[in-house]
């Protein structure tokens, strides 16, 4: 049973207080700020990326820099704009030197990353790269085997179709990545219209009927820094 959208998007916005800005963790020390994600917060896709990079925790937003760049150009070749989404990372906080997540570190933070995933209850999560892949998928095949293969998988207690794609940041690196990105971006639309239609709302009622939640606020942007 899906919860109102403007209830989860409340709790949403109290979890960002809560993680932000004082939030105590192994990379409090290094870290600039705890980049929590932004988007909307009743997306039907999101985005999962590794954890903020030197833009990122300049900012205090994700994929703000290079990589966020390629992303929006895949975005728009699909039709689609970062606020049909909701962006966020495995870590909430970079890593010193961008080097890679430790163990210790996914396992501290990623319950909040679950607990993202169950109030913005998005229908696909497109899973950027190794760490989140193996996270959410939870396996350790890595991504070159998985990269557009749709999972469906149970995460936060409902039901999602993973898909894991390459990470923008190593299709910048190589060029025959940034082509399997393109082509994995491509099947994006078709996948959201599927999970769409699976959980497509009940035909019309009869005139002068009604059914409770109608007329709820439409979905609104969580500019979460505004
Ligand atoms: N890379 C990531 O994985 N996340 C960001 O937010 C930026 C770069």
């Amino acid at each position: 049973m899906s919860r109102p959208a403007a209830e989860r998007r409340e709790d949403l916005v109290a979890l960002y207080r809560q993680l932000s800005p004082e939030h105590r963790c192994p990379l409090a020390e290094s870290r600039a700020s705890v980049v929590f994600g932004a988007g909307n917060s009743d997306a039907d896709l999101m985005f999962v990326g590794e954890a903020p990079g030197a833009n990122e925790d300049r900012e205090g937003r994700p994929f703000v820099g290079r990589a966020g760049k390629l992303l929006d150009t895949l975005l728009a070749e699909i039709g689609l704009d970062r606020e049909d989404t909701f962006v966020a990372n495995v870590l909430k906080c970079r890593p010193p030197g961008n080097r890679d997540p430790r163990p210790e570190e996914i396992e501290e933070c990623s319950p909040w990353l679950f607990r993202q995933i169950e109030l913005i209850e998005p229908k696909v999560i497109c899973t950027l790269g190794n760490f989140a892949t193996k996270l959410l998928s939870g396996s350790p095949v890595g991504i070159t085997k998985v990269h557009g293969k749709p999972q469906p998988r149970t995460i936060a207690g409902r039901q999602v179709l993973l898909y894991p794609i390459f990470h923008p940041a190593a299709a910048l690196r190589t060029d025959a990545v940034r082509r399997l990105l393109s082509q994995d971006f491509t099947r994006l639309p078709a996948l959201l219209d599927e999970e769409r239609a699976a959980v497509a709302p009940a035909p019309p009622l009869a005139p002068g009927l009604s059914r409770s939640g109608a007329g709820e606020p439409p979905a609104s942007q969580l500019d979460l820094l505004g």
